[in-house]
């Protein structure tokens, strides 16, 4: 689309200055000059008195899809230096899911790029998939962005998959736009919920309040994808559909959806998929792979966080966080608040805006329980709330509530696990 400016027209009234949301028209004098904000909203065209602004693209067709021509679904299996990320293997369970309720002939495939990455196969079958394109090239040996987008973009082409979900990791949420923009096609980035089915939709939505299912009829056939994501700082939960061009793409979060138990000796069909890449397709040089210390902070793949929030008072706080956490064998999180105060980095940050979590205990000490908090964690398997306020909304998703300072609960858990090592201790050496 092209916005213009005629310039025999324009009076230089800057009407459409005023009305553009997007700051996108500058004043040459007495000329309106579209800039590169501008987003073709035709918010200008309209507010023009004189006819003055056009949008070139107006009564032209829109190309139309041939949506049957799209089948399967895919997930793009994040692999760093040869190790397949937890995400991915959640999302080909997802995938798979999806892929049973659309019909019986429609598979999940695992797509796993990089360079000698065939050994990733099995795990991708034995975590659900039905089969595995292989896209394989030595200049993909570390993630640069050129040469992923242009494989896989090159490869949706080819094989036409209907929908491709992606973790919403740094590479995957710089992979998939990129990927959605070459093939004209939508994305809805960090999605909580898919669904291919209205009635499972409606199902799902009845659990929650604020969607709102009375256009749908729980009896339809239609299998577009549903991809149900927080909007307005999580107050609301948006379902965004795809209708007109394919493939549908989401990303999501990792530690939203869940695994399938394992299924040992599973295989598939594998598909070397040709690659055609050069080095001249790749803009950027990778001189060297520094690891942050920040990475050692694996909040998604945690089976215990430890989480401290503004309650702690102070940064101190977080020493006594750091060693409640070392001695259950946790990792240490926080609230945005305590990372807002730079109290702590931004890595350890569990919420919407920092990481989605899912472990087997989430410790939320001096945690309110704002609803940004709640949507990172509140599908942990247990919950343990401390706060000293009863009141606290932290306490309406814990499973278990302790009212008290934090300050002196948590040194007392500390005590207790003492002594319940000690027993265990003792009891290992009376059994021997
Ligand atoms: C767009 C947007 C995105 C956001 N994303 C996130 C996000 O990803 N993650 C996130 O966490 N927040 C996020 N927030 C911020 C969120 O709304 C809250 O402001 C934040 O979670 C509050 O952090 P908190 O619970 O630590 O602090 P507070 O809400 O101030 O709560 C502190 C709690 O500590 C308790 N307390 C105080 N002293 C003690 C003590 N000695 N012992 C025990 N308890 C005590 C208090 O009773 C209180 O309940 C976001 C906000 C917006 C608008």
């Amino acid at each position: 689309m092209a916005i213009v400016v005629l310039k025999d027209k324009c009076k230089g009234c800057k009407l459409c200055v005023k009305a553009c949301p997007f700051e996108a028209i500058d004043m040459d004098g007495k000329l309106a000059v579209i800039n590169e904000k501008c987003t073709s909203c035709k918010q200008c065209v309209a507010t023009c008195k004189f006819d003055a602004i056009e949008d070139t693209d107006a009564g032209k067709e829109e190309e139309v899809v041939d949506l049957t021509a799209y089948k399967h679904v895919w997930v793009y299996a994040e692999q760093r230096a040869g190790k397949l990320m937890n995400v991915a293997l959640e999302l080909i369970g997802e995938g798979r899911r999806l892929a049973r309720e659309i019909s019986d002939e429609t598979k999940v495939y695992a797509v796993l790029v990089g360079d000698k990455v065939d050994q990733l196969a099995s795990e991708c079958f034995a975590y659900g998939a039905d089969g595995v394109y292989l896209l394989e090239n030595d200049l993909l040996k570390i993630y640069n962005t050129d040469g992923y987008t242009k494989v896989l973009t090159d490869s949706i082409r080819q094989y036409k998959p209907e929908i491709v979900i992606f973790g919403a990791t740094y590479i995957g949420r710089d992979l998939a736009p990129r990927v959605a923009a070459r093939l004209n096609t939508g994305l809805t980035a960090d999605c909580t919920r898919l669904d291919v089915k209205v009635s499972s939709y409606i199902d799902y939505a009845n659990k929650n309040t604020t969607l709102d299912t009375s256009d749908l009829d729980p009896n339809s056939t239609e299998t577009g994808l549903k991809q149900t994501r927080p909007a307005f700082g999580g107050n609301l939960m948006a379902t965004i559909i795809c209708p007109r061009t394919r493939p549908q793409m989401s990303t999501v979060r990792p530690g939203v959806m869940t695994k399938i138990d394992r299924i040992e000796g599973a295989t598939g069909e594998i598909i070397n998929a040709p690659v055609e890449l050069a080095a001249s397709d790749i803009h950027v040089e990778i001189v060297d792979v520094v690891k942050s210390a920040k990475e050692i902070v694996s909040l998604s793949d945690a089976e215990i966080i430890c989480s401290g929030g503004r309650g702690l008072g102070d940064p101190s706080g977080f020493d006594l966080i750091r060693e409640f956490a070392a001695k259950v064998g946790g990792v240490v999180g926080s609230s945005r608040a305590a990372v807002d105060a730079g109290w702590i980095d931004h890595s350890h940050q569990v919420g919407q805006t920092g990481t989605t979590v899912k472990p087997k205990i989430y410790f939320a000490c001096g945690i309110s329980g704002a609803i940004q908090h709640l949507a990172g964690m509140q599908t942990s398997d247990i919950i343990v709330a401390i706060n000293k306020d009863p009141d606290a909304p932290i306490f309406e998703v814990a499973d278990f509530g302790i009212v008290g300072d934090l300050y002196k609960v948590i040194p007392e858990i500390i005590a207790e696990w003492d002594k319940a090592e000690e027993l265990y201790s003792e009891s290992l050496h009376h059994t021997a």
